[in-house]
């Protein structure tokens, strides 16, 4: 049975980036560029004032304070988005609002707090160092500057890049669809009330709010029954999105046919088994290009296994460099103990504390657990030959909520 960096590695073997497309860049959000982005323009465009003030030439200024103030003549106003009128000359001063550009012969700002404004005139109570008060032209970033790498992801700062440096539309990967087909007889649709014998099929929906959270666009291929035909009949419907992903029917009981079913489609099978906890059989195949993810059946072996192949696969496609989660030390707060020859994902409760980070492992771990998982917002890694943990212990932990970082107001 491989382990679970074999199984990554040979996945991530078998993945490509997708092609690129132009979007407006509020559709670039979350997503990876295609191309490095070059500044049409400098920025700041111009020498500009960083205050509400006026504009002067500082030798006009030099030696002025609160009792000798240095009265000069306002020529005129400058508001932001107006262009100078006329230089600046000796003994002479500009109203300038911030962002306007420096009126040319003034050499510094002195903000308005430090003035006090006469009849066509104001009184100057500080001396100015030159270049005080002035955001120089191209501080940030120059023309021609490459300002965005390909493959970095879009965030609102590259947001305010792209805005600022002329890009309104930008290359980015597409967003990978992936079909969603969950097995079992015993599955029923969550708006009916699961008769006798029934589970409301809850992994097609998990697995496309995870595909949705990875950036992808989850393509819902509903439940196939137990049969060849019927998982023949949805794969076949799966086979023109950019990945697939099954749950159930990868194990060996008498009705689990996804492997078999993978194989007769043509399918390149690259394994069937990770020794992993939970979710240890788990089939990954290629077919016609189209990379395949059998996850298993129990709703958490589902959401385990997305989270350590099927995101990173996900984000490789979509042209992300950053694909794993991070695994973090943190101090574990209870004993763990393990049946040691698979790696284990416990789910845990991560949190900040002033000392550093903790994590409790949280009571039921079952792969059926789902409370569990409700519960917890990251997992404690027990390598695979590992018998556990002592409390206190530093443990390798992988956050998968966000909002570990936000606490309550006040709290
Ligand atoms: P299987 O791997 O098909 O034998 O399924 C293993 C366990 O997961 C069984 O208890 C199934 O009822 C359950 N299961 C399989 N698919 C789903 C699903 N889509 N939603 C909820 N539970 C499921
Ligand atoms: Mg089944």
């Amino acid at each position: 049975m491989i382990t679970v960096e074999e199984a990554i590695e040979a996945i991530l073997q078998e993945i490509r980036p997708l092609g690129l497309e132009s979007v407006g860049i509020h559709d670039a959000l979350g997503r990876a560029l295609g191309e490095d982005v070059a500044a049409q323009r400098s920025n700041p465009p111009w020498d500009n004032s960083a205050m509400d003030g006026y504009a002067l030439r500082s030798a006009d200024v030099a030696g002025a304070s609160k009792d000798a103030p240095a009265s000069l003549k306002v020529v005129y106003d400058l508001p932001a988005g107006g262009v100078p009128k006329a230089a600046v000359g000796p003994g002479e001063a500009v109203r300038i609002m911030t962002g306007a550009p420096v009126p040319p012969g003034a050499d510094a700002v002195v903000m308005v707090e430090e003035t006090e404004a006469g009849n066509g005139t104001v009184a100057i109570k500080k001396a100015a160092r030159p270049g005080e008060n002035i955001r120089r032209s191209g501080e940030d970033f120059r023309a021609g500057d490459i300002v965005l790498k390909k493959g970095a992801v879009i965030r609102a700062a590259e947001v305010a890049m792209l805005a600022t440096v002329g890009a309104p539309c930008v290359f980015v990967h597409k967003r990978p669809r992936v079909a969603v087909i969950s097995t079992g007889d015993e599955l029923a649709e969550i708006e009916r009330t699961p008769g006798a014998g029934k589970i409301s099929n809850s992994n097609g929906h998990a697995l496309a709010a995870l595909v949705a959270e990875a950036g992808a666009t989850p393509v819902q291929l509903g439940i196939a029954r137990d049969t060849k035909e019927s998982l023949k009949e949805r794969l076949e419907a799966a086979r023109s999105c950019d990945c697939i992903i099954s749950s159930g029917g990868v194990s060996v009981g008498d009705y689990d046919f996804v492997k078999d079913v993978l194989a007769e489609m043509g399918s390149r099978m690259l394994f069937w088994k990770v020794a992993m906890k939970p979710g240890k059989p788990l089939a990954f195949g290629v077919i016609a290009g189209v990379p395949a993810f059998g996850l298993p059946g129990n709703p958490i072996s589902s959401m385990v296994a997305f989270e350590q192949f099927v995101r990173p696969a996900i984000l490789k496609m979509s042209g992300h460099n950053a694909i794993v989660r991070a695994r973090l030390d943190a101090r574990l707060l209870a004993e763990v103990k393990i049946k040691p020859g698979r790696t284990n994902f416990l789910r845990g409760l991560l949190k900040i504390e002033a000392e550093g980070l903790t994590v409790a492992p949280l009571e039921g771990q079952g792969s059926g657990i789902i409370s569990t998982m409700v519960a917890s917002n990251c997992f404690i890694v027990v390598p695979k030959d590992s018998a556990g943990f002592k409390r206190d212990a530093a443990v390798k932990v992988q956050p998968f909520d966000p909002s570990v970082f936000l606490k309550e107001y006040g709290g």
